[in-house]
């Protein structure tokens, strides 16, 4: 990491509202954004496109290097893109989130991912959420935050998102898959998600949106010293 860039990592549960509160300090510190979960979900629909038996270690392998993988700032909004293909809806549909997990402990993944996140943080100021950000992408991230929440109020805010976007999924559906996400992620061998011993925790059960992002501004203008009325 280039030792001038400021780094904010953001690690936490899933459907804890990381992504909501990484792109609203990125936009008010003007600094990139990048959310490191899309990139495992892209890639998880690559291999599902590829027809690549997720169990066939050498055929991931394989297939990895074929997926070019990038963010695009487009009307405002940051969009990924799998191949010159905007795949931003289609990686939050509840197939892929069925799948994420089984893909994302796989090394040679972890391995390729890390190291455009790495280069996205030596090119720029930057927020980055995910689950290894503070521990392993970058563990001497200037101010690193651990998110926390009760997880039936996650299940219950992933069920109002997804019922907006008019998908189909039952709140027990979205329980259950974030229940087993969660277990899995903190469980497995490789980059597990753990609290870094150095991160503030923000546990935001009972916080508004508003008072959330108060909270972080307040942990991050207190940890790095950054002026934000510049
Ligand atoms: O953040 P999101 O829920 O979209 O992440 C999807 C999945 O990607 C997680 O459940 C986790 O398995 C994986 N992930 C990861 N490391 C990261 C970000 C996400 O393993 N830095």
């Amino acid at each position: 990491m280039n030792k001038l860039n400021t780094v904010i990592a953001i690690d936490g549960f899933s459907s804890c509202g990381k992504s909501t509160l990484a792109k609203q300090l990125a936009k008010t510190l003007k600094f990139a954004y990048v959310d490191s979960g899309a990139m495992y979900r892209a890639m998880t629909y690559h291999f599902i496109q590829n027809n690549i038996d997720l169990h066939d270690l050498d055929a991931i392998a394989g297939c990895v290097d074929t997926a070019h993988i990038e963010f695009r700032y487009i009307n405002e909004e940051n969009r990924i893109f799998l191949n010159d293909q905007d795949v931003s809806e289609e990686i939050r549909k509840m197939y892929i989130s069925e799948k994420v997990s089984k893909v994302s402990p796989i090394a040679c993944v972890r391995k390729a991912l890390v190291n455009i996140q790495q280069r996205l943080g030596s090119e720029h100021n930057i927020v980055m959420d995910g689950r290894d950000i503070g521990t392993q992408v970058f563990p001497y991230a200037t101010v690193k935050l651990f998110m926390t929440a009760d997880p039936k109020k996650r299940a219950e805010r992933r069920h109002a998102e997804l019922c907006a976007k008019n998908e189909a999924v039952s709140f027990d559906e979205i329980y259950t898959n974030l229940a087993q996400r969660d277990y899995d992620d903190t469980t497995r061998a490789e980059s597990p998600l753990v609290c870094a011993s150095d991160a503030v925790v923000l546990d935001n059960t009972d916080l508004s949106m508003e008072e959330q992002f108060n909270l972080a501004l307040e942990i991050i203008q207190t940890n790095a010293k950054i002026n934000l009325h510049q």
